[in-house]
């Protein structure tokens, strides 16, 4: 198998893992994309994971509770370490190396963010998990993606989600919507196409870093995106 992208950031949303905190994971899908990760990785696919908290607490969800802003969204960094945790193990039982840093201060739950150890662990083939966000309030794990993405010289941010991809509109609600396999980085601005986080896309924008929208869900769609071949919706620099 050809990959073109050989170091890549998987942003992996809370949802992936929704039942953590009811005993009841959701082992199927994690299970699936550990296997296909320890496949590339074999083929000298570098790879990091940013992981979410959705799942457990997101900030803006608390805030109805009339907690305060800062404080939601420290509760969600924390929910980013709970997941953080619970993926290392499940990557260890399935053999795979991996390493876990966090970007606030866990002591000895888990490492704290090093880029230089980052690098070092990717070029080793060691799967490297980011969790606890940027380690500040008023922001969401899809800009960590795009940050760990420019920090490690990422070639790919993907984006696995419960859809298929980007639609002009709702398919759900439109019998006329059309599916897009490519956008340029524009075309989602002018459409205001909801990918990800303001704030996060310009990162990627900026420094032109394609990002892939995927359904998670699709077997083997991981080796398809890597390959070059059509699997969700690709947004990157077109001429
Ligand atoms: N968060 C934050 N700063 C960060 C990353 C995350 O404050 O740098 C908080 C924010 O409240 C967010 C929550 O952590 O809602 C969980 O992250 P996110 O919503 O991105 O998780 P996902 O939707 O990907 O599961």
């Amino acid at each position: 198998m050809n990959f073109i992208y050989k170091r890549i950031v998987f942003k992996i949303s809370g949802e992936v893992i929704k039942g953590i905190n009811k005993s009841k994971i959701n082992d199927d899908v994690i299970h699936d994309i550990i296997r296909d990760i320890k496949f590339i990785l074999n083929k000298g696919v570098e790879v990091s994971i940013v992981i979410g908290g959705g799942n457990l607490f997101r900030g803006v969800s608390l805030l109805k509770l009339g907690i305060n802003r800062v404080t939601c969204d420290y509760i969600g960094m924390l929910s980013t370490v709970i997941n953080g945790l619970f993926l290392k193990d499940l990557f260890n039982k399935c053999n795979v190396p991996v390493y876990l840093m966090s970007a606030i201060a866990t002591h000895n739950m888990c490492n704290e963010y090093n880029l230089e150890k980052a690098l070092h662990l990717l070029s080793k083939s060691v799967v490297v998990i980011f969790c606890g966000g940027l380690g500040q309030p008023f922001f969401t794990t899809d800009s960590v993606a795009c940050l760990r993405a420019i920090e490690t010289n990422s070639d790919i941010i993907l984006k696995g989600t419960k859809v298929d991809g980007v639609y002009s509109n709702d398919p759900n609600n439109s019998k006329n919507s059309v599916f897009f396999h490519q956008l340029s980085y524009q075309d989602v601005l002018k459409n205001e196409f909801k990918i990800m986080d303001l704030t996060a896309f310009i990162l990627a924008r900026d420094y032109k870093i394609p990002i892939c929208i995927f359904n998670i869900n699709h077997k083997n769609a991981l080796f398809r995106i890597l390959r070059g071949e059509h699997e969700g919706t690709i947004i990157k620099d077109i001429d």
